[in-house]
């Protein structure tokens, strides 16, 4: 279907507002305004990362930028937040069922699979998912989609 991304992202932005009140969220829409994909599985793989931004943040430190573009035939959307960040180490790791960063940010009722079903998902949709993160700074996710509009 034909998602406005624009409407799309106002409304995440609204819900996580107010379920994380404090929540700096934000998104910017760069040379794209329309995209055919599956706004649900798409809203599924925004709400695992906003999740993961929010969980794994300090209290006060607690915020996610959004950035959409467009490059060559694929959409990106560019998740980057200023939380505990990633060991390098772990960074293959992540996407793997039930595996969790051990740290005391590690929290009850979660699992470990937000991560691996974004993947799983962005993979069904000819799409895929790459980390980047600097302990202490913060991480940055990228998901790529083929661009359809
Ligand atoms: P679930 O998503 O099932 O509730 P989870 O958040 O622990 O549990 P994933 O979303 O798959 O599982 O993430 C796997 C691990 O990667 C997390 O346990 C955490 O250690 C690390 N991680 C994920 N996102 C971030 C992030 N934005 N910043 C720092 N660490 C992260
Ligand atoms: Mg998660």
């Amino acid at each position: 279907e034909k998602v406005n991304l624009k409407d799309f992202c106002e409304k995440i932005v609204n819900r996580y507002q107010l379920k994380y009140p404090g929540f700096d969220l934000q998104y910017e829409l760069k040379d794209v305004s329309t995209l055919h994909t599956d706004q649900v599985l798409l809203g599924s793989v925004f709400q695992n990362l906003i999740d993961n931004a929010y969980k794994y943040s300090e209290e006060g430190s607690k915020s996610l930028k959004i950035t959409i573009f467009k490059q060559k035939k694929q959409i990106m959307f560019k998740f980057v937040d200023k939380g505990i960040g990633i060991p390098r180490s772990e960074l293959i790791n992540i996407f793997k069922k039930f595996y969790r960063v051990k740290s005391q940010y590690n929290q009850q009722g979660s699992v470990g699979l937000g991560l691996a079903f974004c993947k799983e998902l962005l993979n069904f949709m000819d799409g895929d998912i790459q980390v980047k993160s600097t302990l202490g700074k913060g991480s940055t996710f990228l998901v790529t989609l083929p661009y359809v509009h």
